[in-house]
């Protein structure tokens, strides 16, 4: 088949648009809905710092090498955080991944491990005995070590390599779920909080095929294998699900997506952003007394 913009040999069909693509036009259509989202998610003034998380997958590896190509020459910092949420076997090699192509992007690459902060790592949580799995425990785990470590470098945004296809997930799992509140707080975040780095989704419109094709044409080097822990019975059967709506209805995904940005003015009047205290015990950012990782870690006897 050929480009639909050009003609030459194409790399990629994109169904949900109908049109084929030649490698080049394939890396331009990426870019710019990229440089789109950026716009559309927040304004970023020159001074400004933008924490990328990196786990050294595609999706993360993608958004830092686009976040640092776009943002740089804009007099905007970008730094790489990774989290080491201590999975022998598995999250050293990813944030080797990360490492390295900070290194390429010219940017400091930081790591922020559960041991250090929080004196357990995943693997020990996972020979806990728990009523959750350990995704629960080290989810809220993680999104406390980006948070900290983002703002201990200062960052004014934090970038996350969330795609398309989790984010449809997200929408669908929450509504179903009847979690509206939950549903309104999904990011991108609009509105700062004190203590919160507000979190940006450059690829949150970008299905992960396409992510997996541009950073393999563009030779990014990434981490490919899961973490032994992953089990998340449910999000696996909602990107069943909407695979198979993707697959039977093109564009689907990018329906639930519009959608949820349709409804979300409405959603973030009805639930306004809870007021937040200090934790007694971390100082991070809660709407309670103590935070859910300092509950978390409580339960496990740790602190
Ligand atoms: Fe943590 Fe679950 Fe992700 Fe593994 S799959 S790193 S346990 S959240």
């Amino acid at each position: 088949m050929k480009c639909s913009a050009c003609g030459r040999d194409a790399a990629i069909f994109i169904p949900y648009s109908g049109r084929y693509l030649c490698e080049r036009h394939f890396i331009e259509f990426f870019e710019r809905r990229v440089r789109s989202e950026f716009r559309k998610q927040a304004d970023i003034p020159k001074g400004s710092k933008i924490g990328v998380a990196v786990s050294g997958g595609k999706d993360s590896i993608t958004t830092m090498r686009l976040t640092a190509e776009i943002m740089l020459p804009r007099g905007v910092k970008v730094e790489a955080v990774s989290v080491d949420e201590g999975v022998p076997g598995y999250r050293e090699l990813s944030i080797e991944k990360a490492r390295e192509e900070a290194e390429k992007a010219g940017i400091p690459h930081h790591v922020a491990s559960f041991g250090d902060m929080f004196g357990v790592t995943t693997a020990e949580i996972a020979l806990m005995k728990r009523d959750k799995s350990p995704c629960s425990y080290c989810g809220v785990l993680r999104r406390q070590a980006l948070n900290l470590t983002a703002r201990k470098i200062g960052a004014d945004f934090l970038a996350t390599g969330l795609n398309l296809d989790d984010t449809a997930q997200s929408i669908m799992m929450n509504f179903t779920k009847g979690d509206v509140e939950r549903l309104a707080r999904l990011g991108p975040h609009t509105r700062v909080q004190p203590g919160l780095i507000p979190r940006i989704q450059p690829l949150r419109s970008i299905p992960e095929r396409e992510i997996f094709l541009y950073a393999s044409l563009r030779g990014f080097s990434f981490h490919e294998s899961r973490c032994p822990h992953a089990g998340e019975a449910l999000r696996n059967e909602y990107r069943a699900i909407i695979n198979d709506l993707e697959e039977r209805h093109p564009g689907t995904r990018h329906s639930i997506l519009n959608s949820y940005d349709s409804i979300k003015p409405a959603l973030s009047m009805t639930f306004e952003p809870a007021n937040l205290n200090r934790c007694e015990r971390c100082g991070e950012p809660t709407p309670g007394r103590i935070c859910m990782a300092c509950r978390m870690l409580q339960q496990m006897k740790k602190i």
